[in-house]
Parts: structure tokens; C-alpha cells; sequence
């Protein structure tokens, strides 16, 4: 199971209750990024 992020208001989504409508549940945008659990820093990879 993976946990999405929203970009537009930072909810945090589970891949159960995105479903098939990959928007997001609290603002309804489109646009998910997947958190990683080894971030350090914010930067660019
Ligand atoms: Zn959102």
C-alpha cells in the first residue's frame, strides 16, 4: 500500500481511498507526489 501527498493542500492519501479516481479527497486536485521515507532534504534528487 502507498501513501500519496497532495500537492495542493498537503492531505496525505492512501492508494485504498484513491481508488480509481486519483483525485485528492480534500480539495479534489489531481496532482499526488509519493512521500519517500528516506528523504533528508527537501531538494531536488
Ligand atoms: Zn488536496
Amino acid at each position: 500500500m502507498s501513501t500519496y501527498k497532495c500537492f495542493h493542500c498537503g492531505a496525505k492519501i492512501k492508494s485504498d481511498d484513491l481508488d480509481k479516481r486519483f483525485v485528492c479527497i480534500k480539495c479534489g486536485e489531481r496532482i499526488f507526489y509519493k512521500p519517500r521515507t528516506k528523504m533528508k532534504t527537501v531538494t531536488s534528487d
